[in-house]
């Protein structure tokens, strides 16, 4: 048997170990020492691989902005949409293509080939949600990008933002999205609500809110989401985002909503650097945390996956789209320590995202599907999630397309291997 790229010896998330034969751009044989000759051979010797790191939740179009115009000095959500409402009339389609197409080569180097974008489409300047539809088209090939039509500054808020987030459907956007908390009313964000489910229906599209991204326990739109889920029967094509308030709702409220959330379908999508560092500000101590009830969703049979959301923009100035340090960060903050738990963690990054999007026909580690895999430089999930180690390998459509070369570390001359001794 002939073949474009054969794995040897790969760690797969349940503990087979196999070889993976890519023909085509697809695995057409997964087992044990499969013959492959004239296949390029990859020697993964025990390393963990899984399908694609995915990316469930990120602002493409103000990456690498941070400090332009000025620093956002206080950290807070406010003065980042402020501190963004100055730069972006100044913005143009090249500008947002080039940083955004920076951030997905980081992406795809560190393992991550799906993701969820989200463009500004509030005000007059058309170039963020341009930049990034072009962006999508342009990279297919090395990662496929859903862009998310986002109104920043709500719908109702000024003249004509209702009008040109439908116009950015007509450009071609994959989801509709939205920002009920931050109209002037919550009467105002329950019509927001309603008006996003009958642009995703009149459409076809894919729906993903920003939902009570708030500190607020009366900020609850997420429940009108989740009764719109199942009267426009959009059932697994919901997603709410950060959905921080659920970090401040009391027991009775919470159990209520998981139910819901498990009935309509909805995915939640967890931001982790951006939920720590912009939650529970105005809080004096004890502080809130302002995570969504991750742990309790899972448990109750909601999907749960994670967005890097920022990363060097006016939210937050660090980041280096690494979906794994994501994972570690969202483990610590929902406090999924357990073994088994912290697996669960690396599906959130990975299988639990390509369920968000709705790729899962795409997606996975199994023949007739495209050749998509991350080799971990780890032998185990766990290990994964406690050394953020280097992505060995990456291969997209049975090709490798990036590489990385361990680091390696001495002390006095010895190595250190940061491995317990066996
Ligand atoms: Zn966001």
């Amino acid at each position: 048997m002939s073949g474009d790229l054969v794995v040897r010896n790969a760690r797969l998330l349940d503990g087979r170990l196999v070889d993976l034969l890519a023909q085509d751009g697809r695995w057409t044989r997964i087992g044990e020492s499969l013959a492959a000759d004239g296949a390029h051979e990859l020697e993964a010797d025990g390393r963990l691989v899984t399908a694609p790191l995915v990316d469930c939740h990120l602002h493409l179009d103000a990456s690498l902005t941070a400090g332009t115009p000025r620093w956002n000095e206080s950290g807070t959500l406010i003065e980042g949409i402020n501190v963004w409402g100055e730069l972006k009339p100044s913005l143009t389609e090249q500008d947002v293509f080039d940083r955004a197409h920076e951030i997905v080569r980081w992406s795809v180097a560190q393992g991550t080939m799906f993701i969820r974008a989200h463009a500004d489409v509030s005000g007059e300047n058309e170039a963020m949600v341009r930049g990034l539809l072009r962006l999508r088209d342009e990279v297919a090939d090395l990662c496929t990008i859903q862009v998310t039509a986002f109104p920043q500054d709500g719908i109702f808020a000024r003249e004509g933002d209702d009008e040109r987030l439908e116009n950015a459907l007509r450009l071609g956007v994959d989801c509709v999205g939205g920002i009920p908390h931050y109209e002037p009313t919550s009467e105002l964000g329950l019509k927001e609500v309603h008006r996003v489910f009958e642009l995703a229906k009149q459409y076809g599209r894919r729906v993903d809110v920003h939902c009570d991204e708030t500190d607020d326990p009366n900020s609850r739109f997420l429940e009108v989401m989740a009764d719109d889920t199942v009267k426009y029967g959009l059932g697994g094509r919901v997603t709410a985002s950060h959905c921080t308030a659920m970090g401040s709702y009391e027991p009775y409220y919470s159990s209520k909503l998981h139910g819901f959330l498990k009935r309509a379908g909805i995915n939640v999508v967890v931001n982790p650097f951006a939920n720590s560092l912009i939650q529970g500000r105005l809080d004096v101590y004890p502080k809130r945390r302002g995570f969504a009830q991750l742990k309790e969703l899972l448990a109750a049979g909601v999907n749960v996956s994670l967005g890097n959301d920022v990363i060097m923009d006016p939210w937050y100035s660090l980041g280096r789209a690494d979906m794994v340090e994501a994972a570690s960060l969202a483990l610590h903050f929902t406090y999924m320590s357990g073994r088994d738990e912290i697996v669960e963690m690396l599906r959130c990054a990975t299988e639990r995202g390509a369920k968000t999007l709705a790729v899962e026909d795409e997606y996975g580690i199994e023949e007739g599907k495209p050749a998509d895999l991350v080799v971990f430089d780890a032998p185990s999930a766990i290990e994964v999630m406690r050394l953020h180690p280097a992505r060995r390998w990456v291969i997209r459509r049975g090709r490798v397309v990036a590489e990385t070369t361990p680091a390696t570390t001495t002390l006095l001359g010895e190595p250190v291997t940061f491995a317990p001794p066996l």
